[in-house]
């Protein structure tokens, strides 16, 4: 804890696990995102600390992160979202991983690599209902279904798609595209060609309705979600005021230095703050680097000795300028909270994003690789 570090609570982690598995539901499966490092918060540490509460999987977004789970001791279920490139399949198949696929022209090549080595890729079907980036057309998903059944180094073990409203089916169009999907597990299931798994909700999904809506059809497989941010306790103000999450992450720093400057002083990268009273400006050994955004620069404010205080100045690779002239008694050493809880006041990252204009998801993932991990 020298320069800046997060602490993660894993007692909100685990309480925000509860709240995921309750509104999932008694009979759907949960699905654990960890890609990014788990968005910044910790992949490893989280998904084991998961693995023993009884989470059922794992998604991650590319063949090394699942690699580093596996050899880390997750010996679940992992999914690897997105889309595989070449080169990951061999990886892929040699540690057990699950693939989402979209078209028959990238599955010809795991089937032979499969076949060549006497095993069999467990893919899970994309239906694209709406996000437009990944996925079969929901129209031709049942022609694609055909096709890989009828090769022998694949087995389709599941069917999902993404929504795109970041509001789930709060926004009419998240409604529309759990219908269509809802429809074509229908389609499926009556055809008796229905994957043995099926799903489709991420937090805001599964916090405005999304696995009741997929339970209420009654579909003869098991179901799932896949919750990322929820974990994290970051989930989008309007979307479940109801979901009583606890944010997990907290991130601090400390006052290395402070100086008293005149009216008039400029402070930082091209003199975009300017002190316009006598100031006591102190300085942070985070910059951006170590994931203090750049637009917080004369926009965000941060915590010291239980005070919000604001970032004045362009925040730089390693350094951070702040105005503590209203905080008695600063000293050197003092910590000061980026992300987190001081007293009264707490500042989240859903705060931090709305004044960045960013998501919370960019801030926890652009928290640096210098920036050590501490769970508490
Ligand atoms: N499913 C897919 C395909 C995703 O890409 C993501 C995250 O980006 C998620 C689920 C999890 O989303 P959230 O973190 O909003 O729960």
């Amino acid at each position: 804890r020298v320069r800046g570090w997060a602490e993660i609570d894993l007692d909100a982690f685990e309480w925000n696990l509860d709240r995921i598995a309750a509104a999932a539901g008694a009979g759907t499966d949960v699905m654990l995102v960890v890609k990014a490092d788990a968005y910044g918060h910790g992949a490893v540490r989280l998904a084991l600390c998961a693995q023993a509460r009884g989470v059922h999987g794992f998604c991650v977004g590319t063949a090394a992160e699942a690699v580093e789970l596996r050899r880390a001791g997750v010996s679940g279920r992992i999914l690897l979202l997105g889309t595989l490139v070449d080169e990951e399949a061999e990886v892929v198949l040699d540690h057990g991983i699950e693939i989402c696929v979209h078209s028959t022209d990238r599955c010809l090549h795991l089937d032979a690599l499969a076949r060549r080595r006497d095993s069999r890729a467990r893919v899970h079907l994309n239906a694209d209902t709406g996000m437009g980036r990944l996925g079969v057309p929901c129209e031709r998903a049942d022609v694609l279904i055909d096709a890989l059944r009828s090769m022998s180094g694949i087995e389709v073990v599941g069917l999902m798609t993404h929504i795109a409203p970041s509001r789930g089916l709060r926004d009419e169009e998240g409604a529309r595209q759990f219908e269509r999907f809802g429809e074509l597990c229908r389609t499926l299931a009556e055809r008796g060609e229905l994957p043995g798994l099926v799903h489709a909700a991420n937090s805001a999904s599964l916090f405005s309705g999304g696995a009741r809506t997929l339970a209420s059809l009654e579909l003869p497989t098991r179901l799932a979600v896949r919750a990322g941010i929820a974990a994290f306790g970051m989930l989008a103000e309007g979307v479940d005021e109801n979901s009583d999450l606890r944010p997990i992450l907290s991130f601090s720093t400390r006052v290395v230095f402070f100086k008293d400057v005149p009216t008039g002083t400029p402070i930082g990268y091209d003199g975009t703050w300017r002190a316009e009273r006598p100031t006591r400006v102190a300085t942070l050994p985070v910059g951006y680097d170590d994931g203090m955004n750049w637009r917080a620069g004369n926009r965000a404010q941060v915590l010291v000795r239980g005070q919000r205080v604001p970032v004045i100045g362009r925040v730089s690779m390693d350094y951070t300028t702040i105005d503590v002239t209203d905080v008695p008694g600063v000293e050197v050493g003092d910590r000061v909270t980026v992300l987190g809880r001081q007293g009264e006041q707490s500042i989240d990252a859903l705060e931090l994003a709305r004044v960045c204009g960013t998501i919370p998801y960019e801030i926890t993932c652009n928290l640096g690789r210098r920036v050590p991990r501490v769970t508490v």
